[in-house]
């Protein structure tokens, strides 16, 4: 088995994705067909070669029109519908997703139908497809308070219906602070909601020690610039703050200039916890396999580290502590099975969540 097809098969779990840049080339064509909205192609194959990463302009424009399809919440079931196909065909067994229904609010969307809707998918693809999948609906930074208050009320909601585990921030970190957005963090975790935050991606290490001490970040999305501060380094490592890093995203995005120079390796050397992620895959054209073979390539990792990472990601997760018990003692069967028949050995995963003796 090579390692390619065993990183496919390795059971695993993606916590930073985002709903609309998840969005299939065929997810885009037929919710433009139902909506009579035109497109830049007409097909998959036009729409595929449309999607490929040019550059930040061009990407905010797919962006866009992958959100401006949403029209009804008929449209995100089938979009949850969709990407739940994709995860179980990665065999990512549980997701935390980034959503911004602040934008479908400000198109004038039924956002609270629009929960019903993904709340029905969401239990369809795990009864059907044992694929479990929780969102963090997105405070955006550069739109303000505006859409901030909504979306805190949407994801208090969705938590209540045990949906949505916690409050994201999004949106343009070099040019707008996250102090304004204390406030909707300490009422997101006064109903039981967790915290997490992009930063450290497009700005350095100030804008993740904003998202801890302002916003109470519980995880970074992306944090991979804190490499820049050793006293960040010790004190992301101290408490244990994951990060969520999606490679792939870093390099198009010019975070990194290329896989040599990313600092996933020497974050993960000096302690910290970091996760693998696709961010937006369809825009990325890329997929968890695709990201966890480019940082074996890159470094020579071995399945054991391979598979330790897509059980950190567990313990990385907002699922409640039973849950990820039974997550990572399931996965941990998977791998053992995995491995004996593929490579004819076991893989020695001590010390790693669901362990025995831990
Ligand atoms: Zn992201």
């Amino acid at each position: 088995m090579s390692l390619a097809e065993f990183v496919r098969a390795l059971p695993k779990v993606e916590l930073h994705v985002h709903l609309e840049g998840a969005m299939a080339p065929r997810t885009l064509l037929e919710l433009a067909r139902r909506r009579r909205i035109s497109l830049p192609a007409a097909d998959v194959a036009g729409l595929r070669e449309w999607f490929r990463f040019r550059d930040f302009d061009h990407f905010v424009q797919v962006y866009l029109a992958c959100s401006a399809v949403l029209r009804d919440p008929e449209d995100f079931a089938l979009l949850i519908a969709e990407f739940a196909a994709d995860q179980e065909r990665e065999n990512i067994r549980y997701s935390e997703i980034h959503f911004t229904i602040g934008t479908h609010w400000q198109n004038g969307l039924p956002i609270d139908e629009i929960l019903e809707a993904m709340e029905e998918a969401i239990r369809a693809a795990e009864r059907q497809r044992g694929v479990v999948l929780r969102l963090i609906p997105d405070i955006v930074r550069d739109v303000g308070s505006a859409t901030a208050d909504p979306t805190l009320e949407w994801a208090i909601e969705g938590h209540e219906r045990g949906i949505v585990v916690a409050l994201g921030l999004t949106g343009r970190e070099a040019v707008c602070p996250s102090e304004p957005f204390a406030g909707h963090f300490e009422e997101a975790r006064r109903h039981g909601l967790h915290c997490v935050a992009h930063a450290g991606e497009h700005a350095g290490p100030a804008s993740v020690l904003a998202v801890l001490d302002a916003c109470g970040a519980e995880r970074i999305g992306h944090g991979v610039r804190a490499i820049e501060d050793a006293g960040l380094i010790e004190r992301l490592r101290a408490g244990r703050t994951p990060l969520e890093v999606c490679p792939t995203s870093n390099l198009l995005l010019g975070v990194a200039p290329d896989l040599a120079a990313h600092p996933f390796d020497r974050l993960r050397r000096a302690g910290l916890e970091v996760s693998v992620n696709t961010d937006d895959p369809a825009l990325f054209d890329t997929t968890l396999s695709r990201e966890y073979l480019r940082l074996a390539e890159a470094w020579d990792y071995t399945p054991e580290v391979l598979a330790g990472l897509a059980l950190a990601a567990v313990g990385h997760s907002f699922l409640p502590d039973a849950g990820k018990a039974a997550l990572a003692a399931s996965m941990r069967e998977e791998i053992a099975t995995l491995a004996e028949r593929h490579l004819g050995r076991p893989l020695v995963l001590q010390g790693l969540l669901g362990a025995p003796g831990r």
